[in-house]
């Protein structure tokens, strides 16, 4: 039969299978997938991860694959030694990746990738904007243009979660697929993995655009994605092919399984057994794949005229036991339903064996699954010793400030706010400025104190009518160390790497896994005020949730410097004891913080 198509994957990725699973999207994506990747995708890597890649896809008889990945020409060097066919698209994202610190450096990159390939026998080169999400207006319009400039195909991850279209709404008016046809994505050779969330004006336009869709049944239910209206797709007459997605999200190569998952996966979802039979289900896997990656004319089906990409699947097993001749169409089912790749006896891509009663001719399989096992070693050592450090891993997911700072700070209770009228109207302070918001915290703590603790923050600013005038978050992590103590229970601490909180507070609870939380919800006065020339921040809050009665006062300075922190220190211990006329105790700063983290 006509080898199998692999209309999407990452084939290097073999090398992080199994690193982080039973996670959502975003976690496993931008908590795990990205940060490794940074560290440990080189060329090596990929050659390596898409060697492994291939052998596996070899036996499961693939012969063509499109790939999205980094360091796509070495992607491409690997692909062509062991003599697979493939589309393979270099990533372009808008942050810093593993081969690129911009994505203009990412574009030269892919123009010289595209120049260097551009006619090979079997590696097609491609560029791969990886989503609409992960690339601004600028990128995508840029790898449509490149695209079409060297008629080369464009890969992209299109409308895979709910949340990516909720999103597209709320930040560009539109879903997905209406926003990437107006940067021209679609006047490309484009070929569209997952297409989930898509409705039938959008499947139109995909069609009337020619664009190539890659169905990804198993990475979509791994990951509860979602079920891609498949049948809708087919019946519109669109070229939907079949993909694995990367090992690390599905965690196989295994089109077998992923062929009879589509056939069974599309009935359940439509309640209607009758829909995409099995030899649908296996054109799409092989002719539909091929030309949903603009190969049509050169594989997919055993034609004259077109390359020898032949696979020879034994239907002599236990399982395939028996065959039936009145049906013609029940070889399909045996093919789809009962086969399995372990069958696939010979592999041959473009006339050249790849595979011969199950020996690789290509490809030296114990050499590189000893050295996967090194470089799983040293992933697995990295992600250890990140694991048990929270500020690491705070980093690892980009945004925070590597400074630190240190603040001196004392806290009082009060009985109430006219107490600080003698500050207030002190002469020696000059009030700044006054805001009034209510504030939202959650605290993420862990057993290990050492590991200090995460605090996701909301403030909402208040007008004069306590309406909400501005939100900010912001996520904060705290070291456990105190650095001194003065008299009058004035604290140095070390404070606080401070990142904006751009993900939602579950991203980070999900991320973080804290053995426990509090939240605390406060409505607080703040002043700036310039006390012999210094800023302190005075606030007085009063403790909502959880429900704590009276007031609480905290003066505190930022300070760079012990010196300057003693100096603050007696100016923070003369505005509270001199003007304030409070008594500062540990009891009430502990009693606080008590309240606040126990
Ligand atoms: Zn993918």
């Amino acid at each position: 039969m006509p080898g199998l198509v692999n209309a999407h994957t990452h084939a290097a990725m073999t090398l992080l299978r199994g690193v982080a699973d039973d996670l959502r999207l975003d976690v496993w994506l931008m908590g795990y997938m990205m940060p490794t990747e940074h560290e440990f995708v080189n060329p090596a890597f990929c050659k390596l991860g898409t060697t492994l890649a291939c052998a596996e896809m070899i036996r499961s008889g693939i012969t063509m694959f499109a790939d999205m990945y980094y360091f796509e020409a070495d992607v491409a060097e690997a692909a062509a030694k062991v003599g697979m066919r493939g589309v393979l698209g270099q990533s372009v994202l808008k942050f810093p990746t593993p081969d690129a610190d911009s994505f203009d450096e990412s574009l030269a990159y892919t123009r010289k990738y595209i120049e260097t390939w551009k006619g090979h026998a079997l590696v097609v080169p491609a560029i791969a904007p990886h989503a609409p999400y992960t690339c601004t207006d600028e990128i995508l319009q840029a790898c449509a243009d490149l695209a079409i400039e060297y008629d080369v195909p464009l890969l992209i991850h299109l409308a895979e979660t709910r949340l990516e279209v909720e999103d597209s709404r709320t930040e560009f008016g539109m879903p997905v697929v209406p926003r990437v046809k107006k940067l021209n994505v679609l006047d490309a050779k484009t070929l569209a993995a997952h297409c989930v969330h898509v409705d039938s004006g959008e499947i139109r336009t995909l069609f009337n655009h020619h664009t190539g869709v890659a169905h990804c049944p198993t990475s979509n239910l791994k990951l509860a994605s979602g079920i891609a209206p498949v049948k809708e797709m087919l019946d519109r007459e669109l070229n939907v092919g079949i993909g694995t997605d990367g090992p690390a999200s599905n965690n196989d190569l295994d089109m077998f399984e992923e062929v009879r998952l589509a056939a069974i996966l599309a009935k359940g979802a439509t309640l209607d057994p009758v829909v995409l039979p099995a030899k649908q289900a296996l054109t799409m896997a092989t002719r539909l794949g091929a030309q949903a990656m603009y190969q049509g004319h050169l594989t997919g089906s055993l034609e004259v005229g077109k390359r020898a990409d032949v696979i020879v699947v034994d239907r002599n097993t236990l399982h395939n036991t028996p065959s039936f001749e009145r049906d013609f169409d029940a070889v399909y089912s045996q093919v789809v339903y009962a086969a399995k790749s372990t069958d696939v006896r010979h592999v041959m891509v473009n006339g050249a064996w790849l595979m011969r009663d199950r020996d690789l001719l290509t490809i030296d399989e114990q050499a590189t699954m000893s050295e996967a096992r090194v470089i799983a070693k040293k992933i697995d050592q990295f992600l250890i010793a990140r694991e048990g450090n929270v500020l690491n891993k705070l980093i690892a997911i980009g945004g925070v400030a590597q400074t630190e700072s240190f603040e001196i700070q004392v806290k009082a209770r009060l009985e109430d706010v006219t107490t600080i009228d003698p500050l207030l109207k002190d002469r020696r302070v000059e009030i700044v400025k006054h805001s009034h918001y209510r504030q939202y915290d959650l605290y993420f703590m862990f057993v290990d104190e050492a590991q200090g603790r995460v605090r996701y923050r909301e403030d909402d600013t208040l007008d004069q009518d306590g309406g909400v005038e501005s939100v900010r978050t912001r996520i904060t992590y705290t070291s456990p160390t105190k650095e001194r103590e003065f008299d009058d229970a004035v604290l140095l601490s070390r404070s606080e790497f401070i990142a904006a909180a751009d993900r939602p507070q579950r991203f980070y609870r999900e991320y973080f896994r804290p053995n426990s939380e509090r939240e605390i919800e406060k409505d607080r006065n703040r002043w700036h005020i310039l006390y012999k020339g210094v800023l302190f921040y005075v606030n007085v809050d009063t403790i909502n949730v959880p429900k704590i009665d009276g007031l609480f006062l905290e003066i505190k300075s930022q300070t760079w410097s012990k010196r300057d922190a003693e100096y603050k220190a007696t100016l923070i211990s003369e505005i509270l004891v001199d003007i304030l006329g409070l008594t500062p105790e540990k009891r009430v700063r502990k009693e606080y913080l008590e309240f606040a983290l126990a």
